[in-house]
């Protein structure tokens, strides 16, 4: 690694003026940031741990919603009792990441502004109509996820928490990697007041809806429903782990598992 300045700052505001400096790097967990930079594959010469500050951490309930803090770890998720109760799914979800080292240390906020093609959070996010919440504003799930690794996040902005609405009727479905454990496919459907959303991660460059399949699952929410919208496999990501036509295939097979275990 190279040599930096390493900042642990004990309050939003301080964290956000040592971002000022453009080759200052935010650290959550450091389950992505770390290697990348023992791979040599970024350069910053300050390091901002938001470890330090409570105000990221934690799960409560708002009304309607959930909030949960950028720095919550994914086991934390995955066993709060009251994601368990408002939004199982998202509950299950944060089981499925990683194994339990990479739960116990990584955490949503570095998740979704890596927006790594493969996580899982993004589906959930866009699927529920979630809310980014960061030091500078609010952005709707729809707008957060740009492209690939890329967010709607500017320079000195950073993930504060995360709101969900509160929908009980939604599942994710994971074709995971057995290897990285990361998602092959990984399908959210999500039945919420405002209609069924269903968001894909792993098949492209950036988590994606289905619109075909949200009109088909409004009128009819069942497996069958679905059974005969097929993705375009054109813009799909291929690899040594799965050719774009066989994601194309696991989109409609995941999204039909996901149906299915909403009844
Ligand atoms: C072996 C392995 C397996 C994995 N498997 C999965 C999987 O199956 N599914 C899955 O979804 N993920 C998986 N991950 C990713 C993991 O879940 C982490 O969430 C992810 O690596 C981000 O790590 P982190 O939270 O520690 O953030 P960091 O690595 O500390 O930060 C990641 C990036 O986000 C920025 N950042 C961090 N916090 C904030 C913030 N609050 N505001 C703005 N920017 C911020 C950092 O500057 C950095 O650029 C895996 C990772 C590993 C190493």
């Amino acid at each position: 690694m190279y040599e930096f300045d390493y900042h642990r700052p004990t309050s939003l505001d301080d964290a956000a003026s040592r971002l000022g400096d453009a080759d200052a790097k935010l650290v959550a967990g450091g389950m992505t940031l770390i290697p990348t930079l023992k791979l040599r594959l970024a350069k910053p010469s300050q390091l901002v741990d938001l470890g330090a500050l409570p105000q990221l951490k934690g799960i409560t309930e708002d009304g309607d919603a959930v909030v949960i803090g950028a720095m919550t770890r994914h086991v934390e998720v995955n066993r709060s009792s009251v994601v368990k109760r408002a939004i199982p799914a998202l509950a299950a979800l944060a089981g499925m990441i990683g194994d339990p080292a990479v739960r116990n240390r990584g955490t949503i906020g570095g998740s979704i502004s890596n927006n790594d093609p493969a996580a899982d959070y993004p589906a959930a996010i866009v699927a529920l109509n979630a809310t980014v919440r960061t030091n500078k504003r609010e952005i709707a799930a729809d707008q957060f996820f740009t492209g690939l690794f890329e967010t709607a996040l500017q320079p000195g902005e950073i993930v504060t928490a995360v709101r969900f609405p509160k929908v009980a009727q939604a599942n994710y479905q994971k074709f995971r990697n057995p290897a990285s454990r990361y998602a092959i496919v990984g399908v959210f459907v999500a039945k919420t007041p405002a209609g069924v959303r269903v968001a894909v991660t792993g098949a492209g460059a950036c988590v994606f809806r289905v619109p075909a399949m949200e009109t088909a699952l409004a009128r009819s929410f069942t497996p069958d429903a679905i059974k005969d919208i097929a993705i375009p496999d054109a813009d799909l990501n291929s690899d040594i782990h799965a050719s774009a036509e066989y994601r194309a295939h696991l989109v409609t097979v995941m999204a039909r598992r996901a149906v299915a275990a909403c009844a």
